[in-house]
């Protein structure tokens, strides 16, 4: 069976060098190395589609709503819901059907948590009475976002909610509130960028995951 668990990048992995790979001229000296590249993203979501087709198809013929979560989990949902596309294409005993939503929550000030959470973007919650939900989220680090979250989403009484991050975060001090359902890559504690995630909007339009330089971090400083 396909692991759901993330895969580890333990504290000791610095991350590849920059100069094994092609990165923007914009972001090269921001940057301290790539934690994980592009192609590795990739196959670890190809392998939590296949998963979470194998657990959730069961719903059918009821749609899954996919719930990208916005900004930084564009692209992960892009690919997460075309994987699961791939599956539903060339497999004869089973689908999942899926319905697509997007939402946006900001709970983040430069590279800090802040306890002030928006949730914006649908415009009728109501749609998700008597519904399976899948939100698919870029990462969880405090989990206090998707603790929230979650909390918000059941008020409107769905059937099932799952939920599934590319990354949840090794964190130092204090241990994370929420634990999702599947999750990509568990990694350690520093601030990473590219793949959607930002840094104050920047940082978006890089593929690799990185990690940044102090000198990157004062730099975009807002
Ligand atoms: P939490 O509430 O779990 O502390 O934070 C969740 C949100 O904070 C994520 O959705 C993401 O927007 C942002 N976030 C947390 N850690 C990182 C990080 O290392 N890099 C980026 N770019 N965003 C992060």
């Amino acid at each position: 069976r396909i692991e759901s668990n993330p895969l580890v990048i333990e504290d000791s992995f610095e991350g590849y060098p920059l100069n094994y790979f092609n990165l923007p001229l914009h972001y090269r000296d921001d940057l301290k190395s790539v934690l994980i590249p592009y192609g590795l993203v990739q196959d670890r979501i190809e392998a939590l589609a296949s998963r979470i087709f194998s657990d959730l198809h069961i719903h059918i013929p009821e749609q899954l709503i996919c719930m990208c979560v916005l900004k930084g989990g564009y692209r992960f949902f892009s690919d997460l819901v075309s994987k699961i596309q791939n599956e539903n294409r060339l497999r004869n005993d089973r689908s999942l059907p899926m319905s697509l939503e997007f939402i946006r929550v900001r709970s983040y000030v430069n590279d800090h948590s802040s306890d002030q959470l928006e949730i914006m973007g649908l415009s009728d919650l109501n749609v998700l009475n008597n519904k399976h939900i899948l939100i698919i989220e870029d990462i969880i680090d405090t989990g206090v976002t998707m603790a929230a979250l979650k909390t918000e989403l059941e008020k409107f009484q769905p059937k099932t909610v799952h939920v599934v991050s590319l990354f949840t975060k090794r964190r130092k001090d204090k241990k994370c509130i929420f634990k999702p359902d599947y999750s990509g890559f568990e990694v350690p504690d520093h601030f990473i960028v590219g793949y959607a995630l930002d840094y104050n909007e920047y940082f978006r339009d890089l593929e690799h995951i990185c990690v940044m330089k102090e000198s990157g971090i004062a730099k975009y400083r807002v």
